[in-house]
This record gives structure tokens, C-alpha cells and sequence, in this order.
């Protein structure tokens, strides 16, 4: 049964269905519901995130060991409040991809299609990385992706300095324990600044690798963040080109 329902997600994966949704014991689908073959606003906003981890148990496998100490970190933090960020949250952020993955994407903190979902990097940014992914021959299920803060900061800001060292304590860093990545890929300069602990001038050092002084057993490797291509379309090609130069670093690690 399980390998049933697994080979038709497959299918309806490759057929260009993204996301799936499960229905509440004993709900009935809404006329509305039944057209449109979505479940409603409500449905989708409540899906505990221990779902949505189910949903990225690596492909084809048990679930495996590191998503089992990734759940457990985040039973023992879903209700954080160590940072002012949890006042305006509607849901705690954490990863999505491959525990298992050699490489690490880290982001900013959730957008507000993220803080809906309760999945990091699901809005216009997140597809257009996964487009370039998917172009680069390093599709996102081959990746880690997560940000530095795990809650959407009120109006997109910034995060502060405190909220981000407040949320490394509490997640990130174990987080780098769990996966062991041999390679961390900084989606701009808010995650550079968390990883390298000092001001980072993106445009002058994206497309590098660095030594990480958070996580010594992994390179660090600079890149912009996609919203910021998709604000400045003419870095396409550079954000493209960094993109590939990590994977050929990966393959020639892996
Ligand atoms: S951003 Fe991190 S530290 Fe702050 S409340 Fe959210 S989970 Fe906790």
C-alpha cells in the first residue's frame, strides 16, 4: 500500500503536480473543493509541519535516521520564543530536501508564502531557485534548504543580530550537527553575516568559498539570495554561473 501510494506520487510528481494535500478524518471535500481539486485556505494553513516532513522522507527510502533527530528537534522547539519573531509568526519554518544531502542552502528567514506554508523557500524566489536547480542538473530534492531564522519577521525585514544568534542556538546549529554538510551554499548576505559572524558585501564576495568558522567541517560558498535576482534580472547569469560552480565542487567531493 505504501509503496503503492508512493510510485502514484511519483507519477503525479513528474506529471507537474507539486503539492499534495491530506484531508482531515471524517471532512468532506467542499463543492469548491471538488472543482478546483484543492483543499481550502484553512485545510492547507492547519497541516502540521511533521506532515510536511513526511512529505520529503528521501526518495525511495526509510524515513532515515537524520529526519527522525530533525522531528525530534523540532517537537522539542515548535513552540519557540527565545526571539520577539514568534509574536508574529504563524508557524515556526524549518527545512525542507534531503537530510541526507552533501550540501546545505541557507536563506534569510521565511517569506509570507513560507510563514503560510510552513516551508522555507515555497514563494516566487523559492521556485525560481528551483528552476535553476532543475537547469543545473541539482534538483532541490538533492538539496537541504532551510534559513537562518525559522519565523517570518513582521513586514520581511531583516533579521536582527539577536533573533538570528537566538535562532542558531536554537535550531541551526543542531541542525548542522544532524546533516553533516560537507558544503554550505549562503544565499545572501544575511546568511553570509550569520555564518562568517562580520559584514558581507555580497556582490564582491558571492562565487567564492570561504572557510566557515560556525561549522569548520564544511566550506562555505557565497551566492545572492533569488529574490534579489529576481529584483535584478541581470544577475541571472551570474547567480546561474555560481550555481554550477558549486555542483562541480560537489562532484568533485561526492
Ligand atoms: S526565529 Fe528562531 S529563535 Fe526566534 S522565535 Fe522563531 S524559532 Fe525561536
Amino acid at each position: 500500500m505504501e509503496n503503492r501510494l508512493k510510485a502514484t506520487l511519483e507519477l503525479l510528481k513528474e506529471l507537474g503536480f507539486e503539492e499534495f494535500y491530506t484531508l482531515s478524518e471524517g471532512r468532506e471535500l467542499s463543492q469548491d473543493e471538488k472543482n478546483t481539486g484543492e483543499p481550502g485556505r484553512l485545510e492547507a494553513e492547519n497541516k502540521p509541519l511533521k506532515e510536511a516532513s513526511e512529505e520529503i522522507t528521501p526518495k525511495g527510502g526509510e524515513k532515515g535516521e537524520k529526519v527522525v533527530l530533525l522531528e525530534e528537534l523540532y517537537e522539542r522547539n515548535k513552540n519557540c520564543c527565545r526571539c520577539d519573531l514568534c509574536k508574529s509568526r504563524t508557524q515556526i519554518v524549518f527545512y525542507d530536501g534531503d537530510p541526507n544531502s552533501p550540501v546545505m542552502f541557507v536563506g534569510e528567514a521565511p517569506g509570507e508564502e513560507e510563514d503560510k506554508r510552513g516551508k522555507p523557500f515555497v514563494g516566487r524566489a523559492g521556485q525560481y531557485l528551483n528552476k535553476v536547480l532543475e537547469e543545473i542538473g541539482l534538483p532541490r530534492e538533492r538539496i537541504y534548504i532551510t534559513n537562518v531564522c525559522k519565523c517570518r519577521p513582521p513586514g520581511n525585514r531583516k533579521p536582527r543580530p539577536k533573533e538570528m544568534q537566538a535562532c542558531l542556538n536554537v535550531f541551526l546549529r543542531k541542525e548542522l550537527e544532524i546533516v553533516q554538510p560537507k558544503v554550505i551554499c549562503c544565499l545572501g548576505g544575511t546568511a553570509a553575516e550569520a555564518f562568517l559572524g562580520k559584514t558581507v558585501r555580497i556582490t564582491r564576495m558571492r562565487g567564492r568559498f570561504y572557510p566557515n568558522p560556525l561549522y569548520p567541517k564544511a566550506k562555505l560558498f557565497l551566492t545572492y539570495h533569488p529574490a534579489y535576482v529576481l529584483r535584478n534580472m541581470w544577475e541571472a547569469k551570474t547567480f546561474k554561473e555560481d550555481l554550477k560552480k558549486l555542483k562541480e565542487y560537489l562532484e568533485k567531493i561526492t
